[in-house]
């Protein structure tokens, strides 16, 4: 008998996990539902540019014929409300149930609603979705002063997006650094200066006590005294799990679907895979990685046996002027030896974590040549011998032993 595999969430885990499937499987059905009213896009895309090119031909992941193409059924705004698992069946948001014999859910996460007074206000923003996109440009066409709040990656991409729309931008960090998760201190001051040197306003150590005005957002308050106008405000604060679905189920989770290295759950013919899950203890957030788990789960959906070897996460950033990337373990406290190179007029660093003769992370600011060579001394181990050397000489060393 044909089986039904049943994909959930229209992004990259999951076209990446089709992909796997028909490598080994064309007879299967299966069915792909998501709840976004567009076919899979990029969303990587989003914010990177000045979302000039959000026209769907541009951003979709695969042409919309590529879906029958391989024999597989789409559902676009139908939002999955319920598992019953007993009786392997989804419930749909219109109370109509679909059977399937495996499952993936690839339902990614969404990004963390800060909790501060005024955050439901006209005005207010955060990016996530075609959706988002589209609105936070319209906006934008209106707004003058807009306040980002968060630090973060996708945080400083948007401060750059709205820099380049003529805007001024304001951002509020609640830490004493920018990219604290990513950057160390030296670093995040480099990073600092640049954006100033953009006009750009950056309040670390500040957090949003409440967004002010009737309806629309007029200004926010940073403490109970001071007060900063704007007219837009687009929020970043990390992300959660969309997990919300499997809540009166039996699948296990913690932050994320808590999956072995077969992108399996605790329950059998149900995988999880991308941002949605948690493995090794690690709800990650990343593009490569979701690629990584979704073709992982397919292979094992389709029943080659297939573990998923860990990915080194990495961070890049392209924005004003610069180019920045964090890989890896960049916690000083857990390396045995550290090797730096700056060079403050150039806004230069390049600094490179070890542990017990091997790489375990990196932080480079101005070169981004490196990043695939240090990824892959991380990921394979490279053991260095001796570690009394200079950043160059251990690139040059890693090169030769590639
Ligand atoms: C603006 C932006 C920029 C980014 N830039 C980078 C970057 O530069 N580098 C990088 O590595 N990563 C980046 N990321 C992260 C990257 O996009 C994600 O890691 C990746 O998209 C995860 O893919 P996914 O398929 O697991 O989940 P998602 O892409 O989140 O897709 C999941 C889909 O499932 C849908 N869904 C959720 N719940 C339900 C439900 N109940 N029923 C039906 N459908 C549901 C969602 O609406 C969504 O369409 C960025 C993310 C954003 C938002």
């Amino acid at each position: 008998m044909t089986k039904r595999i049943v994909i959930l969430g229209t992004g990259i885990t999951s076209v990446t996990a089709i992909k796997a499937i028909r490598e080994i499987d064309l007879d299967s059905e299966i069915y792909l539902m998501g709840q976004e009213k567009i076919y899979p896009y990029n969303r990587v895309k989003l914010s990177k540019g000045l979302f000039n090119n959000l026209e769907e031909n541009s951003i979709l992941l695969q042409k919309k014929e590529w879906y029958e193409q391989n024999k597989v059924k789409i559902f676009i705004n139908t939002k999955v409300v319920n598992i019953n698992t007993d009786s392997f069946e989804l419930i749909l948001c219109d109370g109509s149930k679909v059977k399937y014999d495996k499952l993936l859910i690839a339902t990614g996460s969404s990004n963390s609603i800060p909790p501060i007074d005024g955050i439901g206000k006209d005005g207010v923003y955060t990016l996530r979705s075609l959706k988002d996109a589209l609105n936070i440009k319209n906006s934008l066409n209106e707004s003058a002063q807009v306040i980002i709040i968060g630090g973060g990656i996708q945080g400083l991409e948007m401060a750059w997006i709205v820099h380049q729309h003529g805007k001024k931008a304001t951002i509020i960090e609640l830490q004493s650094r920018l990219m604290p998760y990513q950057l160390d201190n030296k670093a995040s001051e480099i990073l600092k200066d640049i954006i100033q040197g953009y006009g750009i306003e950056i309040l670390t150590n500040t957090g949003v006590v409440k967004i002010t005005g009737d309806t629309k957002v007029a200004s926010i308050l940073i403490d109970k005294e001071v007060k900063l106008k704007c007219d837009m405000v687009i929020y970043s604060t990390g992300i959660k799990a969309n997990k919300e679905l499997i809540s009166n189920t039996k699948v296990e989770t913690a932050r994320g679907i808590v999956v072995n290295n077969k992108m399996e759950t605790n329950i059998k013919n149900i995988y999880a895979a991308g941002d949605i899950a948690q493995f090794d203890n690690k709800v990650i957030g990343l593009w490569n990685i979701a690629i990584a788990q979704g073709k992982v789960a397919g292979y094992n959906i389709a029943g080659k046996e297939t573990v998923y070897e860990k990915i080194t996460p990495v961070t890049t950033l392209n924005a004003f002027g610069t180019s920045l990337f964090s890989m890896g373990c960049v916690d000083e406290s857990e390396s045995t030896k550290v090797l730096i190179d700056e060079d403050d007029n150039l806004k230069i660093y390049r600094k490179i974590f070890i542990k017990n003769n091997k790489v375990i992370g990196a932080i480079f600011i101005g070169d981004m040549k490196r990043s695939p060579l240090l990824k892959l001394a991380i990921e394979k181990g490279i053991r260095i011998g001796d570690v009394n050397l200079s950043v160059d000489e251990l690139l040059d060393k890693l090169k030769n032993n590639k």
